[in-house]
Parts: structure tokens; sequence; C-alpha cells
């Protein structure tokens, strides 16, 4: 079985991936699959794996700092920092970038000066459209630091590297091109099937 299909499988176990549901997106459009990214990092068996499956891919690019955006990318920078570590036998690093109130990402805590002339990894779980893994990739190269490529857990929206600020490689282990649709189109809703409760807007605050 491919790291892809595994990684899909187990996302679809733990619900993580919802398909076949009728789903009230953000957007207002409809559609019929969800990611609840929330369900993925507790299980710290899968995440080890993931970040496994990132290490073996970036370790050529010789990493010196993992970089992602809080909260869930922390998680995902001290694992493959951890796997790097244990394959150059030399410490890879792991910081995160904040979001401010101005909607832009700032690496604060003196991470700033830790990716300046580095090699660095920008990881992120879920790609939509790729806006904030784009302004960590700025921001990475604002401290001067050598991006080497953006990992993904997903990739939903077709993000290519030119959409997140010309990385030189991104690596998604599942590639999702969801369907969506105006209400007034949906093929959900044509057949009486109710907005799910449970993800998506149509849930409860
Ligand atoms: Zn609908």
């Amino acid at each position: 079985m491919s790291h892809s299909q595994l990684v899909y499988d187990t996302l679809v176990k733990l619900k993580a991936v919802i398909a076949n549901d009728h789903i009230l997106y953000t957007s207002g459009k409809h559609g019929s699959e969800y990611i609840n990214k929330d369900a993925i990092y507790p299980h710290t068996e899968l995440i080890s794996k993931i970040c496994e499956f990132f290490a073996n891919e970036f370790e050529k690019d010789q990493v010196d700092v993992v970089v992602a955006p809080a909260l869930g990318g922390i998680v995902l920078t001290q694992w493959i920092a951890h796997h790097l570590t244990k394959r150059y036998k030399k410490q890879v690093l792991a910081v995160y970038a904040e979001k401010q109130s101005s909607g832009d990402f700032e690496l604060k805590r003196g991470y700033g000066a830790m990716v300046e002339g580095k090699n660095i990894l920008v990881a992120e779980d879920v790609l939509n459209t790729g806006g904030s893994a784009k302004k960590v990739v700025e921001l990475v190269k604002d401290n001067l630091g050598m991006v080497v490529g953006l990992a993904a857990i997903v990739n939903r929206g077709g993000v290519k590297p030119d959409d997140v600020g010309y990385v030189p490689r991104i690596y998604s282990l599942v590639d999702l091109g969801f369907k969506m649709y105006e209400p007034a189109e949906c093929p959900m809703c044509k057949k009486g099937i109710p907005l799910s409760k449970e993800y998506g807007k149509g849930a409860k605050a």
C-alpha cells in the first residue's frame, strides 16, 4: 500500500476526512467532503508516521530548521525535526510562526534569528488556498532563511509551489479536489439530504 493510501485510509477511519456527507462550507457553498484536522493531532503514532514520510522526502535537502504556522504546525515541526535529527545525527530545530491580529505571521521568541542563513522546511497540515503557508514562506525569506520545500498532510486545493511564494517543491501525502456547489445546484440538496450538524458551518458553534 502506498504512503498516501495508508494515510488517507487512516484519516477516514479517524473521521479526520469526512466523505459522503452534506456539508455547508464557510464560503456558503455545499459539498460532500470535509476535513476535521482536530481529529488528527491526538494520534501520536499517526503523526509520527506522517512526519517520518516527510523526513524521508526532505532528508537530502540538509534541513536545519522546520517551521510551521501555529497551532497544528507546532506538532508537525517537532516530529519532523525529531526524525531528521535521528537521520543526520545532528540536531534539527523546530520553531513556529504565530498569527498576529493583522492576519500576518511573526517569528517571535527569538525564532527569527534561528532561521537566518539556514535551510528551512516549512510544514502545514492542510493546504486549502495555501494562504497561511505562503505567509510563513515569505516570513522565512524575510528572515534570510532558504526554503527547501513545503510538506503538507493534505493538499485539498491543488496548491502549487507558485501559490505559496515559490518554494522548490511541495510534498503532500493526500491530494483531494473537493467539489463545491452553489446551494441551488447542490446534488445533496436535490435529494433532500439534510445539512450536516456535526461538521462545517452547519455545526453548532
Ligand atoms: Zn446542498
